[in-house]
């Protein structure tokens, strides 16, 4: 794959870079339209007196959320940190260092915000709030994922995603927002799902699938949609519905449901699993985003709520919902609300509901890639690591052939894929190959060590991000895969049980 910027060189053994000054600085994605702003409720352009209303959010946002106020307040730049994000790791600008990131905003926080800063900030480090600072921070706030791993290295827990999305909602407040985030919220708003795919689009390309595995297994399963008999509401990411491998995840649940008897559907005002609300750090954008799935809910008169392979959606179902869109009392209490569709298929596995033939994915050599929303801002399953733990007893229980990567890469310490957190754009692929580098490194040593073929992922994100930057790594695309997928291809359908 050609590209108009260097690639970094997966090497054996991975190093911290030395640092380049600026070697990110010119990075910044499309900044959003009028309409886009709009549509959201921000202002549609850079207001006149955004300097004293970007510190009035501050202040807002600081006095809303504790953790910031002790976020700004606690760092003892003990350095832990610096060579834990992704993007450092892949860019080598120091900026991209988690708590030279916090800095941006820790600086203009001091300066207006203690009284050290106030009164004598040369001492303190602290700055004044300019354009050249906001132009700074729209850089390097669209240079964090929020994927959270520095905060697990961190002795005082600091979590630079929370400055991130705080940094991002201050700037959308003045007029800066980014388009490509906004955009899709906006699609949601309007019709529902991140693609602005219609009602009759979505009926045509179920049945499409449903034709498909027909003629693959010759078996009629369906993908039914605003089905008002159904048991479960199936809520998934809408990239599911027609991208690869993605598309091969959703085969692979409606298989699962089909083989238990579970009746269930989809449903078309609640196609989207996805919430970028969260990306933005917008807590109003977030709840009209999850609002459509607890109105579905009701009006399909479902009994549970399952969410498809989306890592942030899940975080957001977890982590949030409950506050968001709940309380969830008219769902049945013997089911969790909301449930993960990996839960879901590992207790029938459990029940012995499933059986699978195993050989059926003898032509892999699988490892697993833990998506940063699911590791670290979320569980799954009722045990302690849950969310570790699942996924791989799917693939166990589909392959023959898996293997973990390098310790320090997987669970809490997942690397990001590189374009988490609103950062899926073409106008940032750069920072999208070299922030994949160090999870191409750990997948490169197993590809050596073990011959490793395939690597599963439960997120959307992470399957669209690695299809395209994979190939820039002189490695296929078609490496990364839906748990959903190794587990539909191994069930043994119909009455051969
Ligand atoms: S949250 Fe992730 S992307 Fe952001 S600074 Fe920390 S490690 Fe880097
Ligand atoms: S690890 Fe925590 S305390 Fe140490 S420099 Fe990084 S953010 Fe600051």
């Amino acid at each position: 794959m050609k590209a108009e910027f260097t690639i970094p060189v997966v090497t054996n053994i991975p190093t911290t870079p030395s640092v380049v000054d600026g070697a990110m600085a010119h990075s910044r994605p499309f900044v959003a339209k009028s309409d886009h702003q709009s549509a959201l409720g921000f202002p549609e352009e850079l207001v006149e007196d955004w300097h004293d209303r970007a510190l009035a959010k501050m202040k807002e946002l600081l006095g809303k959320y504790r953790s910031l106020q002790v976020f700004m307040d606690s760092c003892v730049k003990c350095g832990a940190c610096t060579d834990k994000c992704h993007y450092f790791l892949g860019t080598s600008d120091p900026k991209n260092m988690p708590v030279a990131r916090q800095d941006l905003m820790r600086k203009v926080y001091r300066r207006y915000f203690t009284f050290a800063g106030k009164y004598f900030p040369w001492l303190v480090g602290a700055v004044d709030l300019t354009r050249e600072v906001l132009e700074e921070w729209y850089s390097y706030y669209h240079q964090c994922s929020e994927c959270r791993r520095c905060s697990v290295y961190c002795p005082y827990g600091i979590d630079t995603a929370e400055i991130t999305m705080a940094g991002r909602e201050i700037l959308a407040s003045v007029g800066i927002g980014q388009k490509y985030s906004n955009e899709i919220i906006g699609k949601v708003f309007k019709i529902g799902n991140n693609l602005g795919l219609p009602q009759p689009a979505m009926a045509d390309t179920l049945l499409d699938l449903e034709e498909e595995i027909k003629e693959d297994i010759d078996v009629d399963v369906r993908l039914p949609l605003d089905n008002a008999d159904a048991e479960v509401l199936l809520v998934t990411p809408s990239a599911d519905f027609f991208a690869e491998p993605h598309v091969d995840g959703l085969i692979g649940y409606a298989k699962v449901f089909h083989q238990a008897g579970i009746p269930w559907t989809l449903s078309s005002h609640a196609s989207e699993a996805a919430n970028f609300g969260l990306f933005i750090g917008n807590d109003e954008s977030m709840q009209k985003v999850a609002a459509r799935i607890r109105e579905a809910a009701l009006e399909l008169g479902v009994r549970r709520i399952v969410v498809g392979e989306c890592g942030h959606a899940w975080r957001v179902a977890y982590s949030y919902w409950n506050t968001l869109i709940g309380p969830f009392d008219f769902l049945d209490p013997n089911y969790p609300a909301p449930q993960h569709i990996c839960e879901a298929t590992y207790d029938l596995i459990q029940a012995g509901a499933l059986k699978f033939d195993k050989e059926q994915n003898d032509d892999k050599v699988v490892t697993f890639h833990d998506s940063c929303n699911v590791a670290r801002g979320s569980r799954m399953g009722n045990m302690p690591g849950g969310q570790f733990i699942i996924p791989r007893a799917l693939i166990r229980a589909s392959c023959n052939h898996f293997v973990d990567m390098r310790e320090d890469s997987i669970r809490e310490g997942t690397y990001c894929c590189g374009g988490g957190g609103g950062l899926l754009t073409d106008d940032l692929t750069e920072l999208r190959v070299k922030g994949a580098l160090p999870r191409v490194q750990a997948l490169h040593e197993v590809i050596e060590q073990y011959q490793v073929t395939h690597m599963a992922a439960i997120c959307a994100i992470c399957k669209s991000q690695f299809t395209k930057v994979l190939p820039f790594y002189s490695l296929g695309m078609d490496m990364i895969i839906s748990v959903h997928q190794l587990v539909g291809d191994a069930l043994v359908m119909g009455s051969e049980q």
